[in-house]
This record gives C-alpha cells, sequence and structure tokens, in this order.
C-alpha cells in the first residue's frame, strides 16, 4: 500500500457558538490541512495520483476559507467551525471533487489550529502513530 500525503494552509478567524472558554471569542488561526490518499497501485509513471493535482483541490478548498470569518460559510453557519468539523469538511468535499479511485482512497485529512494540535476526520479510526509523526 502507498500513502501520499499533501498541505495547505489558511489564515482565518473563527469562533466556538456552544463553548465556554477563551474560543468562544473570536479569533484566528494560521492553519494548515492535510490530505493523505492511499493506494495499492502505482500507475504506468510510478505514481499514486498526481501530488500537483492533489494539491489543487486542497488548495481550492483551503482558499474558501482563506480570510474569512468561518462561522459565516456554509457549512460552518451550521456546523460548529472547530478543527474537527473542519477536517470533516475537507475530506468530504475531497471526496466528491477527486477522481472515483482516489477519493475511494482517501485515508485522512488533518486541520493543525496550532503547531501543538491538530484535529484528523477519517472513514474508519486510523493506526496511531500516523506515519509522518
Ligand atoms: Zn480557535
Amino acid at each position: 500500500m502507498y500513502t501520499i500525503c499533501v498541505q495547505a494552509h489558511y489564515d482565518s478567524a473563527h469562533f466556538l457558538r456552544n463553548y465556554h472558554g477563551k474560543c468562544e471569542r473570536l479569533h484566528g488561526h494560521r492553519y494548515v490541512v492535510e490530505a493523505a490518499v492511499q493506494v495499492a497501485e502505482l500507475d504506468e509513471s510510478g505514481i499514486a495520483f498526481d501530488f500537483v493535482d492533489l494539491k489543487r483541490e486542497l488548495r481550492a478548498l483551503a482558499d474558501r476559507l482563506d480570510h474569512e470569518l468561518i462561522n459565516e460559510l456554509p457549512p460552518f453557519t451550521d456546523w460548529e467551525p472547530s478543527a474537527e468539523n473542519q477536517a470533516r469538511y475537507f475530506f468530504e468535499e475531497l471526496e466528491a471533487r477527486l477522481p472515483a479511485p482516489i477519493a475511494a482512497g482517501l485515508a485522512y485529512t488533518r486541520v493543525w489550529e496550532t503547531p501543538t494540535q491538530w484535529a484528523l476526520y477519517s472513514r474508519e479510526p486510523v493506526q496511531l502513530p500516523l506515519p509522518a509523526d
């Protein structure tokens, strides 16, 4: 099994509506989002999926949130804009945008809110620690 992984970043503001603590106040993060794809077979070029194509899709999604108040953007008008829900958002949007065999291999999306805390979304529980850790 091969795993490939790309990252993008976005600088955005958010606040948690149903939380009591400092994250209920408007504040910003330099978010990093990572997407990992796993495939069993490489193509004739010896690659799993083109990094360029995967980065383009991830960046397009990150750009939607960049320099925005995430609370004001769907689906975060309904979902709490936590790192967990942002990871789910990237996962579901990527799943819809990637070619079918690659979408099926989407292993996880992970959102770092700070360099020392992240949230990850996947269909199934992932083995920890992750290979990149
Ligand atoms: Zn925050």
